[in-house]
């Protein structure tokens, strides 16, 4: 008898207040050993079964028990958290106000947490059954005859329980498989191979009467070729089917054996190896302040700020390099944009297998695939987007954050993280290296490193060398005061036809966020919207439809106006297609490779694209934001962007600094090589200082600027912010609890804490929900913050009208 029981204590799969906690589980002896911080397990929870995760393990004395539930079963045979990411979950939850299990359920990947249902199977090599016991013989008949069956099917038969199910696993007699909808997780092949040598299996040939043509072709098959052979290359070679290769097995004159695959979405490209570049000086001199900090075991971060082109990557691969060396593991996160197959082409060339890649490319077994790589210890590197932040490392030794002013590193739903500060907190418990690298670090980034709270070094020129490209601002207003209504100015224009007739290549940018084309009656002036979200419905040229980028809705473009019956619909704003056309209207045969949501939504497209344009099958490459960082043409020589300031008016504080980093990054596309470069800069603010600094490179003055007005309106680095988001499909009923939440967290005053709003949200109305928003800004410095947070997760009490929907969004840094 024990006198100690292990208890676990699980945060179940139940979103809701009231489960936001663990709740305590007896282990059952059977599951003693399965049964770690981390695991997922299956629990009963009132009346259901739920799923959950194991955050504590703890003993009691077996009489101090009152009644507990046991756990049922535990799902995975490595827990796919370790206890670091435990840990992590429980300050996302906090620090984020989410609740624990969907900060858990952001760390695993999508299969572990969708639906699953756990498929019991034959072996495919299951030994004799005659030692059987009856019972158990009989149960593998039973599976065998429906192929497979749910596991939970199969425990409610007579005289089958838990126990028995899992000895026939051990044994290899049975199989389980885990689906997620159709999906298995695992992916096994068979290999075969020949049980008897080369000179027996003549023999054997001899017994097969010569009819039987498809054994024989398989046993020939083996005399010349004894190695062991996956089963379909098998099946092809010697063109046979599955049976024919099993009644071989049976005579005992072949063995086959079930093993897991993994899918690699990079399988069929070779990587040649190549070894490290020697550095220049200034690479040699950040790597080495990168060393020490890795040297120095302790928590530390580096901004590498280095222009586009200044070798920043190289960097990074040499500092992965020495962490592997010093037995430890590295995470490299780039914006999924930036995670194109050149640049995972570079990480693969360098390290080969020990790289795992994640992106949302994959498919979710490619994915989970992937991720097991990182969990059993088989890679050491991992690069991905935002969520390889959660890579499941347990000796992590450096991160990278590569382009980290993008806005893509913070997750727009629960838990609404910025992998930055979640690098920084594995960093703490790591003593881990942090090295955020960009060529136009975000301002609170920049702030820091200047104040001296994260180290610096800079690389400020190319590594060949080549000067940067000449930028002209051309006015706007200007050319329409001179009569240019197109959408190119005539120095754009010029420029355009000079470098196609030089046989060079163009890349045009239209900045459009929050900027598209839009219709509108010009008899009465009323725009089309959609009618769920009080937005602009955008025209799409290839079908003549309206639609809605937010929800989806489409129409087709009505002849005469729904408001005022007017026939004068005109169509405004500068879509990618109008620039098409454009184009073709003024370069006639000038050749075009468009990249924007439209053209890109299928797999692989961008990737396509890219190809083509850099294989010279067209002259002009043309797209939104996702054609401004990364590419590497060397035949570019012209970067055009249509309209520059179509970000400056977007009510965000960061829309200067988005602008100056767009314009920034664009004019790094330009004259990379061999070929100078230049970029023109069409605008209709030629004075703003975003546009105006990024013109002359004036990246210090552009940062002093923009810190200074931050710090004199209070915006990041200089508060905190959060933000409540309130929805309601009813709008008397959303304003009544945007006060109401307003009010509260105004009360008494916190110090430091000022209370904006509440006001429509910048979308003020979506899906046919209405949006309001209150802003809250507190001093970084001061206490109130902990106030602050409970009042804000407080205001699930009062807020309970069960048809309001609301959630909290942080900014600024969280130490
Ligand atoms: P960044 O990441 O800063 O934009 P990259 O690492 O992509 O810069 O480097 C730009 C180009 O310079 C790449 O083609 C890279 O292979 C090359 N490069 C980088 N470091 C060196 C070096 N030390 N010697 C020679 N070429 C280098
Ligand atoms: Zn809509």
């Amino acid at each position: 008898m024990r006198a100690d029981r292990r208890i676990a204590r699980v945060i179940v799969d139940v979103p809701s207040k009231e489960t936001d906690r663990p709740f305590d589980y007896e282990v059952p002896d059977s599951l003693l050993a399965d049964t770690e911080i981390g695991s997922r397990v299956k629990v009963p929870f009132g009346p259901r079964t739920v799923m959950g995760y194991v955050v504590d393990l703890t003993t009691a004395p077996s009489a101090s028990l009152t009644r507990l539930k046991a756990i049922i079963d535990v799902l995975d045979v490595t827990p796919p958290l370790t206890p670091e990411l435990v840990r992590l979950a429980f300050w996302l939850s906090e620090v984020y106000l989410c609740r624990k299990i969907t900060a858990l359920h952001a760390m695993v990947p999508a299969v572990l947490k969708g639906r699953y249902q756990r498929m019991l199977r034959v072996h495919p090599h299951t030994p004799p059954a005659t030692a059987l016991p009856d019972a158990e013989r009989r149960l593998i008949e039973r599976i065998e005859s429906k192929q497979e069956v749910p596991l939970s099917q199969a425990l409610t038969w007579p005289g089958v329980n838990r126990t028995i199910i899992r000895r026939l696993i051990r044994e290899k007699r049975l199989l389980l498989v885990e689906h997620v909808g159709d999906r298995a997780t695992l992916r096994t092949v068979t290999w075969v191979k020949p049980a008897l040598s080369p000179d027996e299996l003549s023999r054997c040939l001899a017994d097969i009467p010569t009819r039987a043509v498809r054994q024989r072709a398989v046993l020939e098959h083996f005399i010349h070729h004894p190695e062991e052979i996956p089963l379909p290359d098998l099946l092809s070679r010697a063109g046979t089917t599955r049976s024919v290769v099993g009644k071989l097995v049976e005579k005992g004159w072949l063995t086959w054996e079930e093993r897991e695959v993994y899918r690699d979405p990079y399988g069929e490209h070779a990587f040649e190896h190549k070894p490290p570049l020697p550095l220049t000086d200034q690479q040699q001199q950040a790597l080495d302040t990168i060393l020490s900090a890795l040297n120095s075991n302790k928590e530390r971060t580096i901004l590498l700020h280095g222009v586009t082109g200044s070798g920043k990557t190289e960097v990074y691969l040499q500092a992965i390099d020495a962490t592997i060396r010093q037995g430890k593991q590295a995470i490299v996160l780039v914006p999924e944009i930036s995670l194109t197959p050149q640049m995972v082409k570079r990480f693969k060339e360098r390290f080969g297998s020990d790289v795992a890649v994640l992106h949302s490319g994959l498919s979710d077994g490619e994915r989970y695939d992937e991720w097991r790589k990182i969990r059993s210890g088989e890679v050491r590197v991992a690069i991905g987007a935002r969520s390889a932040i959660f890579a499941p490392f347990e000796q992590l030794g450096l991160i990278v954050i590569d382009e980290e002013h993008e806005s893509s590193y913070k997750q727009e739903e629960q838990p609404k993280y910025h992998a930055r500060d979640v690098a920084l907190w594995r960093a703490r418990e790591h003593g881990a290296t942090v090295v955020l690298g960009s060529a136009t670090p975000a301002v609170e980034s920049y702030f820091l490193a200047r104040t001296g709270v994260y180290e610096w070094v800079t690389l400020p020129q190319r590594v060949n060398n080549r000067p940067f490209p000449t930028v002209d601002v051309v006015d706007m207003r200007e050319e329409l005061r001179q009569g240019n209504r197109s959408l190119f100015s005539r120095k754009l224009r010029t420029s355009l036809t000079q470098c196609v007739e030089r046989g060079e290549q163009a890349v045009l940018l239209l900045n459009r966020r929050g900027y598209s084309t839009f219709v509108l009656c010009r008899d009465c002036g009323e725009a089309m919207t959609c009618p769920h979200c009080d937005i602009s419905l955008t025209y799409h040229q290839t079908n003549r439809t309206l639609r809605c980028h937010y929800c989806g809705y489409a129409t087709q473009v009505p002849s005469t106006c729904p408001a005022c019956s007017g026939k004068h619909i005109r169509y405004f704003g500068t879509g990618t297609q109008r620039v098409e056309e454009e184009l073709a209207r003024l370069f006639p045969g000038i050749r075009v490779i468009r990249m924007d949501v439209d053209t890109t939504n299928r797999k692989g497209a961008h990737e396509r694209l890219l190809k083509a344009f850099g294989s010279g099958q067209a002259d002009v490459l043309l797209g939104t934001q996702m054609i401004a960082k990364g590419l590497d043409f060397p035949r570019v020589t012209l970067v055009g962007v249509i309209a520059a300031d179509t970000s400056l008016y977007l009510p965000d504080f960061r829309a200067a600094e988005r602008t100056f980093q767009l314009l920034m990054q664009v004019s790094g596309r330009a004259g990379r090589h061999q070929l100078p470069g230049r970029v023109v800069i069409q605008t209709y603010n030629p004075e703003h200082y975003s546009v105006d600094l990024a013109a002359r490179y004036e990246v210090e003055s552009f940062y002093r600027q923009e810190c200074r007005l931050r710090k004199q309106h209070r915006y990041p680095p200089f508060c905190g912010l959060f933000t409540v988001l309130l929805t309601h499909p009813d709008r008397a009923a959303l304003m009544r609890s945007a006060h109401q939440a307003a009010i509260r967290l105004q009360q008494d005053q916190l110090p430091g804490v000022e209370v904006l709003g509440p006001v429509p949200a910048p979308i003020p109305r979506l899906k046919d929900r209405y949006r309001m928003q209150v802003m809250v800004k507190y001093n970084v410095e001061t206490d109130s913050v902990t106030d602050l947070m409970r009042r804000l997760s407080e205001l699930e009490d009062i807020l309970d009208d069960p048809r309001l929907k609301w959630s909290v969004d942080r900014d600024g840094r969280i130490d």
